[in-house]
């Protein structure tokens, strides 16, 4: 077992904030420069803190030391951009803020942002306007909502506490669910909450190999399991998300490990959901993953384009992965326990789990069902 890391919160990796003027009267500003208690630096409005963006790519690992408090003049919330092509489950994304300290070699966020620093939307009376608005325009739909899209959802709730005032929010709402994903174990915000049920803490989890070795200052296995049975208790329901499966020498038996390490820990009756999803990528991460961690061997493989331009395993070696971890999870998951795909196609689904998401009437609907 490869667990030589330990980051159960990985804000403290954070060594300087910057705040844009319009900003600094908020008391959510003044709150987090307190909690944070670093040196920081006022930025003056829509201006950059400085100029690690010229060389986005090489100031990386600097950038996610650096955490700039700013307005969001966007949307905050918005349909996730999904792809047609594949099996989607109509998520909708609440943008606080983008980048993480975190450093997963695979991460999307390389090749999407231009920005290395992180940023966090403090204008975040606008983001429960817009909340509120959707939910009552819409009574008739079910949302679920994610906040880790562009960031990961708890990885600086010690310093924004964001959580609380979310978690609190969906609560008295009929008509929508919350999921905070992470991999850190950053849990105390959420403790003593009135959640109603309608928080999903979801944990990305992995072979312990890959976790140690690919994803840099996030919490081990351990920790991530830990937290995940401290929420239980709390009464959370909980989501785990396999999520990139990577093909590996040893592979079967790190995922096993991973499989018997979760079930042995926490109720299978506490999970909403278990997702899977096989490495894929845009073309332009290869490059900056090559650059950014020259001894990372996963984009040294064989891939294809998908329909969505992503590169992908080979049909028959993603097969492969979910049949293999897809019979270990259906041994010891609850029945109530809906356990999807990530963007595949109908014929992936056919194949491994029997069924396709339209025999069920939809993937969306599936995952709606297991928690209204
Ligand atoms: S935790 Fe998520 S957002 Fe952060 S680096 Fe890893 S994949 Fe990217």
């Amino acid at each position: 077992m490869v667990e030589n890391h330990t980051w159960k919160d990985p804000s403290r990796y954070i060594n300087r904030l910057f705040v844009e003027e319009p900003c600094l009267e908020l008391d959510y500003t003044q709150e987090i420069l307190a909690r944070a208690n670093l040196p920081w630096t006022l930025v003056p409005e829509r201006q950059k803190p400085n100029d690690l963006g010229d060389n986005f790519v090489e100031n990386l690992t600097m950038g996610k030391r650096q955490l700039y408090l700013c307005n969001n003049r966007g949307l905050f919330f918005k349909p996730c951009p999904g792809t047609r092509e594949y099996q989607c489950c109509d998520y909708q994304v609440v943008n606080t803020g983008t980048n993480c300290p975190i450093d997963c070699v695979y991460c999307i966020l390389q090749a999407y942002l231009n920005t290395p620093w992180l940023t966090f939307h403090v204008n975040t009376d606008q983001l429960f306007h817009e909340l509120s608005e959707s939910l009552s325009a819409n009574p008739q739909q079910f949302f679920r909502i994610g906040t880790g899209e562009f960031t990961d959802s708890l990885a600086i709730d010690r310093l924004t506490c964001l959580s609380r005032p979310l978690v609190e929010f969906i609560a008295l709402r009929d008509n929508a669910v919350l999921e905070l994903k992470t991999k850190s174990a950053v849990i105390d915000n959420l403790q003593g909450l009135h959640h109603n049920g309608k928080t999903i803490i979801a944990w990305s989890l992995n072979a312990a190999p890959i976790m140690a070795r690919y994803e840099l200052r996030s919490a081990t296995l351990a920790e991530r399991l830990d937290a995940a049975q401290k929420c239980a208790e709390w009464g959370y329901r909980l989501a785990f998300h396999f999520d990139p499966i990577i093909d590996y020498p040893g592979w079967q038996s790190g995922y096993a490990e991973t499989i018997d390490r979760l079930f042995e820990k926490i109720p299978a009756s506490a999970i909403a959901w278990i997702s899977l999803g096989a490495l894929r990528y845009i073309p332009s991460l290869k490059e900056i993953g090559i650059m950014r961690f020259p001894g990372a061997k996963i984009y040294y493989q064989e891939f294809i384009t998908g329909l969505d331009g992503k590169a992908r395993y080979f049909r028959f070696n993603r097969v492969r992965l979910y049949q293999h971890i897809f019979a270990l999870l259906q041994k010891k998951a609850s029945a109530g326990t809906c356990i999807y795909f990530c963007m595949e196609s109908d014929e992936i689904w056919r194949e491994v789990m029997g069924y396709t998401p339209g025999d069920r009437g939809g993937l969306s609907k599936m995952l709606d069902r297991t928690v209204r």
